[in-house]
């Protein structure tokens, strides 16, 4: 049994119940409370202060009618009650202990309250100040929802069962006793005045929240006026005042009440449930200076999204703030391609042109050596040297010329072109996304006969080529000497200027003969070696090569240990994540706790995202190996969107109890509402995090005399439309879910530390460690992560998820645009196509966090940012 009984022995002393039926002071109960003093007589019985003498405690005793003790039932039902409101913890809400029995009596023992009730406060000093009386509201209502959250409710609100403490606190008494009493009365008219119930509650009809709304709004009426709303003798005239007559309006009553205290309260008052607000918690809300996520928190209530939305309206930016901030935005975007142009020295490089011209000239190579029958498929792509650039920033001394470097040869951008006499189609995964179908220079391996790779650098100077043999050969394979004359044309070399030496590069085109020559790359003093392989005096393969040219085919490439226990442990970390999320994620849908909406919607999203990325990015061929990479893609877009569902669900309930105000941009426009004014205000923001990120780039401000390369754009950024919007669309995922991780790392930090900013101290602490561990400048490098990291979250922890996922996306964007202050460069397009989704960005989150304010107009939001 759930209450133990206190018995009281009745063989070692008489009964204690005086003649009049009271307790008389030092009366001991059950061995175990001394009465102190008859606190008052209500509606059910007496209420006496007594000492618990085993705890050593004050507490209050209610007694039951004495009727009780000899119905089972009612008991039973009373245990019932106890056993719910005993749930209830909460600092405006009297606290029940226990149930116990003393000489054929029942008592409730709770919480004692040294103070005095608001009724006999209010028959003292009439109405209450406003200031008080707004906090004595506050407080009731976060008391009455965390009894709601519960499921408990009240049923007899009413100024006696508001106890004011000596330290100002207010606590509701008697949850859930209403009910019994009446049982116990057997159903007849209650005792007590019927004042402070609500119509429904009158006609006897059904008892819900609602009706607690309606005897709070009777509450709040008397404390804020001092007046009951309605005065009637009877119940039936009573019942009848609350239907037929209107509330006389409170400001008639107290004159400068605020009209937003007179509002929430009259809609309590509506002889309609269903027109009453829902909660006690809007109830709070729609008082002045209301705030529905403070009264959720306040009362330990998890904000529903809608709550977490309404928290958000009105929380745009006025004019004089937004307009400024996009103006900006716009000069330091300016500032960053100018930067960016003149940093990533782009513009030094010698090029021949787009992607279409270097295809073009490819062609005319392969013709030139002979090969001019019609591919059934070909692909190009741009691509760094990445060896060269590392071996350059490794060996020259004191610090790489970059300048040079990028205008002269080998030259640091080059280009392959592969063609093939059937489709190619790759066979691995090329990104972290599983984005199908993504060819490149390795995938599919060169095997299949008429197979041709061909490498230029970007002025389109042959720098390599491989052509796959017949398998089977018919007709003569008389071997003549090969003519190398026009691979030397075609890469721009003096064979003059070369010596013949002993080849030691294998090709995977079989060849009968193979040459070698070392030289120097024209104009440089960097060694030089090329190497040659022909079959029956054809060549086959041809191939520059320098100190920095990878055997990449020979291995070497084995992961140690330590890097074997680094993926092991990261396995084993999205394992565990994954098991745990998907257990977190039941247990919310369960207890129905998870933003269902938000949850399918942004996974939604991730499915579009990633079929949109494949779109663009993926090589498709006429064959059924599209069909292929068409179920391919879907699988892999479902199995992300399944992950993102998951992790969603588990986390962000979690989120929403502890940080809400993080959250209510990101949920607005999970919900739909991407036009609130507070998602433009937060997107706006995330752009200006971008910007900032990026300005604060020690990549950004020169490479001279820095060992590092510049920093590069991507390059897909310099091929077509389709792989470049492709390029750019990658950083919405990545922004997603970067963004989400990061939150759920801080999120995680705060459940073991119990303190935001610590939680961030030791993140950054982390991070900063980690780039500088692989870092050739690790104290620059610290510092940036320091500093990047720290906007982060103060950005995260003030303005929440959706500006730093905005954030992350402009940042990466902006490091891979292709900037150039050459203005006819074919791959201006792409940038601007880049550019223009921040352009974009910031002008529409700009038009909406201003909610549709005239420009110079006063704002509308009643408490904007810099409040
Ligand atoms: P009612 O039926 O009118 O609510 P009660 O039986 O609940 O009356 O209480 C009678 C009086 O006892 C109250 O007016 C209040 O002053 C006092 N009282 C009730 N509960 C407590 C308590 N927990 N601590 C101190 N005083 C209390
Ligand atoms: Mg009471």
């Amino acid at each position: 049994m759930y209450a133990t009984r206190t018995v009281f022995n009745p063989v070692s002393s008489p009964p204690p119940w005086s003649p009049g039926g009271h307790l008389a002071p030092g009366t001991i109960l059950g061995n175990r409370y001394r009465i102190i003093a008859l606190l008052g007589k209500g509606g059910m019985g007496e209420v006496y202060r007594a000492d618990d003498l085993s705890l050593g405690q004050q507490v209050a005793l209610k007694f039951l009618p004495a009727d009780v003790a000899s119905d089972p039932a009612a008991i039973e039902r009373f245990r019932n009650e106890v056993r719910i409101a005993r749930q209830v913890s909460h600092p405006n809400v009297c606290r029940v202990y226990d149930l116990g029995e003393a000489d054929g009596r029942y008592f409730l023992s709770m919480e004692y309250v040294d103070g005095e009730d608001l009724g006999s406060l209010l028959r003292r000093i009439g109405r209450l100040p406003y200031d008080k009386a707004l906090e004595i509201s506050r407080k009731l209502c976060a008391g009455l929802a965390a009894a709601h959250e519960k499921g408990v409710l009240h049923r007899d609100l009413k100024p006696a069962n508001v106890m004011l403490d000596l330290r100002g606190q207010v606590l509701l008494t008697d949850f859930g006793l209403a009910g019994l009493a009446d049982h116990l009365q057997g159903g007849e008219v209650r005792n007590g005045t019927p004042a402070y119930m609500a119509p429904e509650q009158l006609s006897g009809k059904e008892v819900s929240a609602r009706s607690d709304v309606y005897s709070l709004g009777l509450l709040l009426y008397e404390i804020f006026t001092g007046k009951r709303p309605f005065q009637a003798d009877t119940l039936a005239a009573m019942a009848r005042a609350q239907q037929e007559n209107n509330p006389p309006s409170l400001t008639t009553l107290v004159k400068d009440l605020d009209p937003d205290v007179e509002r929430v309260i009259l809609r309590c008052l509506d002889p309609d449930p269903t027109r009453r607000p829902a909660t006690p918690l809007s109830v709070a809300a729609g008082l002045p200076g209301g705030d529905a996520l403070a009264a959720a928190l306040a009362a330990g209530e998890t904000p529903s999204p809608q709550m977490v939305i309404a928290a958000g309206e009105g929380n745009g930016l006025p004019p004089r703030v937004a307009i400024p901030v996009l103006v900006a935005i716009l000069a330091a975007l300016a500032f960053i391609y100018v930067r960016t142009a003149q940093n990533s020295l782009l513009d030094r490089l010698d090029t021949r042109g787009s992607i279409d011209v270097l295809n073009e000239h490819s062609r005319e190579i392969l013709r030139s050596l002979g090969y001019d029958g019609r591919p059934a498929d070909q692909i190009s792509e741009f691509a760094w040297n990445h060896a060269f650039l590392r071996y350059v920033s490794d060996h020259d001394k004191p610090a790489p010329d970059w300048p040079a470097v990028f205008s002269g040869r080998p030259s640091v951008l080059t280009f392959w072109y592969r063609q093939s006499v059937r489709p190619i189609d790759s066979a691995g995964f090329h990104n972290d996304l599983l984005t199908p179908g993504l060819v490149d220079s390795g995938d599919p391996p060169p095997i299949y006969s008429g197979m041709i790779d061909l490498r230029l650098d970007a002025r389109g100077r042959l720098l390599r080529f491989e052509a796959i043999p017949p398998q089977h050969e018919t007709g003569s394979v008389l071997s003549s000497q090969a003519d190398w004359s026009a691979l030397f044309r075609a890469a721009e070399l003096d064979p003059a200027k070369f010596q013949t030496v002993e080849p030691r590069w294998n090709f995977l085109a079989s060849s009968d003969a193979r040459i070698a020559w070392n030289g120097v790359w024209p104009g440089t003093s960097r060694p030089l070696h090329v190497e040659g392989a022909a079959l029956h005096g054809k060549p086959v393969a041809f191939e520059l090569t320098g100190p920095w040219s990878e055997a990449w085919r020979m291995g070497g490439h084995e992961p140690s240990p330590r890097q074997q226990l680094t993926v092991l442990l990261l396995v084993v970390l999205l394992l565990g994540t994954c098991v745990t999320a998907a257990l977190l994620a039941r247990t919310n849908l369960k207890q129905n706790r998870g933003d269902r909406k938000g949850a399918f919607r942004l996974s939604l999203w991730m499915f579009g995202l990633l079929l949109l990325i494949w779109l663009c990015r993926s090589h498709m061929t006429a064959s059924i190996a599209l069909l292929g990479n068409f179920l391919l893609v879907n699988c892999t877009a479902i199995f992300s969107a399944v992950v993102v569902w998951t992790v969603y669900l588990a986390v962000e309930p979690y989120v929403r109890r502890r940080w809400p105000r993080t959250i209510i941009s990101w949920t607005s426009v999970l919900s739909g509402r991407a036009r609130d004014p507070v998602v433009g205000r937060d997107v706006l923001l995330g752009v200006v995090l971008g910007v900032v990120w990026r300005l604060t780039d020690h990549g950004l401000y020169g490479p001279w005399g820095m060992r590092d390369a510049p920093g590069l754009p991507a390059p897909e950024m310099l091929g077509g439309a389709r792989v470049a919007l492709g390029q750019c669309l990658m950083h919405v995922p990545y922004g997603i879910r970067n963004a989400l991780l990061f939150f759920f790392l801080l999120f995680l930090g705060w459940v073991l530390i119990r303190n935001r900013w610590a939680a961030c101290a030791v993140w950054i602490a982390i991070f900063a460690l980690l780039s500088a561990l692989g870092s050739r400048e690790p104290l620059l490098d610290a510092f940036e992560t320091i500093i990047n990291f720290a906007v982060a979250s103060v950005i995260i922890l003030r303005f929440g998820l959706l500006s730093l996922a905005v954030g992350l996306y402009v940042v990466s964007t902006l490091a891979v645009l292709p900037c150039t202050l050459d203005f006819s460069a074919w791959y201006v397009p792409n940038c601007a196509l880049g550019l223009a989704t921040i352009l974009a960005l910031a002008a529409w989150s700009c038009y909406i966090s201003m909610g549709g304010q005239k420009l110079g107009g006063k704002s509308l939001s009643r408490h904007d940012l810099f409040d």
